[in-house]
């Protein structure tokens, strides 16, 4: 048995697999001589509107600015609170605060990760006089569509605007809609760990909403003259890039879920899993599982050569820069219990199965060892 060790992710190894389209593609755009916004860019966007089946993409320069031209672009800023998990990537919230407007942190469901309706409604009961509700920022954590139904209907309630972060679930679907179309918007990105990666960054919108997109346009590109912008484009060589590889996006996503369903086949009842409710449609960014003895796992496994990651050990309402906004708010349980046996294992498409059954078995064997009491190891 190999014991070359295993990455968490491997773009490189995809790029290999398709070398000659991206290749190609790229050439295109430097013999071209049009290095911003331009064909690429177009092509692009109206190909992403048509996988996400919505009217319009607006791509930016990152998933991190597709989420802040998006609160931008609805006049979200000092004074609003925006609504937001404190179990995801810490981008979701940095967005919020680089608008200028408040995150207010709030718990997750133990069993689906994701933003827990019944607290949205609890954090709005207890927001302070001096901030207007305004947004909520579902994530669909690692690549799982949050419970929309749910917060689509505390959110009309509250005149909410519900602004998905897509960054992980590009290629899902929830009861048959794909994500892009499920929330009023949409934000993803194309960082080069994401289910759709260029060669560096990239973002996009996504919405049904004409008017919205022509302000997202306008703040993409220094306002235009009627709003305060920013410079946030997507770079055309990486839009030809995420042409190229938009060709095995199905392909690339089917090989994930498949790898996730042996996972799930070996590990049941061994480890605790995101349970992913049955109209929901996972793109498997990341695949998870929950461990009582995280980092004795984690350790002994990448000793075996299996990478892996603990995300997110940190709630965002605990980090350093984030947790002045939780002041005066109780407890997140689900969240800081989640945080505490979180652990991410490969699942990126260029695994093969040789790869895949080393991980499950190396997985179980190091379980059973991380089972065994503490006073039988140490003798
Ligand atoms: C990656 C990510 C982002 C930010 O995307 P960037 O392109 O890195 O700026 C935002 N939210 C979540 C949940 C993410 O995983």
């Amino acid at each position: 048995m190999t014991t070359d060790p295993i990455p968490l992710f491997d773009p490189q190894a995809q790029y290999a697999r398709l070398r000659p389209a991206i290749d190609r593609r790229i050439h295109d755009v430097l013999e071209g001589g049009r290095y911003v916004l331009g064909a690429e860019v177009d092509e692009f966007e109206a190909a992403l509107a048509d996988l996400a089946g919505v009217d319009h993409a607006v791509t930016v320069a990152n998933g991190t600015d597709a989420l802040l031209i998006a609160l931008l672009a609805d006049g979200i800023g000092p004074g609003d609170a925006v609504f937001v998990p404190s179990f995801t990537f810490i981008a979701t919230a940095g967005a919020v605060v680089a608008a200028g407007a408040t995150p207010v942190f709030c718990d997750v469901d133990a069993s689906t990760f994701n933003l827990d309706p019944g607290d949205l409604t609890r954090a709005l009961a207890e927001l302070p006089g001096h901030l207007r509700a305004r947004a909520v920022i579902p994530v669909d954590l690692f690549g799982q569509p949050a419970d929309y139904a749910g917060i689509l209907e505390v959110a009309a309630a509250h005149d909410l605007l519900v602004l998905s972060d897509a960054a992980q679930s590009l290629g899902g679907a929830l009861r048959g809609v794909p994500v892009g179309g499920i929330a009023p918007v949409t934000a993803t990105s194309f960082y080069p760990t994401k289910p759709l990666g260029a060669f560096g960054d990239g973002g996009a919108i996504l919405t049904d909403d004409g008017e919205r997109a022509a302000r997202m346009r306008d703040i993409r590109v220094h306002g235009g003259g009627r709003v305060a912008g920013l410079n946030s484009r997507l770079d055309t060589l990486q839009a030809a890039v995420l042409l190229a590889k938009l060709e095995s996006f199905a392909a690339d996503r089917d090989r994930r879920a498949e790898i996730a369903t042996q996972y799930e086949a070996a590990f049941d009842g061994l480890v605790g899993r995101q349970q992913c409710p049955s109209d929901t449609v996972s793109a498997f960014a990341v695949y998870v599982i929950l461990h009582e003895n995280r980092d004795a796992l984690q350790a002994a496994l990448n000793h075996r050569g299996i990478s892996s990651r603990a995300y997110y050990a940190t709630p965002l309402h605990r980090t350093a820069s984030m947790r002045r906004f939780h002041g005066g708010y109780g407890d997140l349980p689900g969240t800081d219990w989640l945080s505490e046996r979180i652990l991410a294992l490969p699942i990126y498409p260029d695994l093969d199965d040789r790869d895949v059954a080393r991980i499950r078995e190396t997985v179980l064997s190091t379980v059973a060892e991380c089972e065994v009491p503490m006073e039988r190891l140490g003798g």
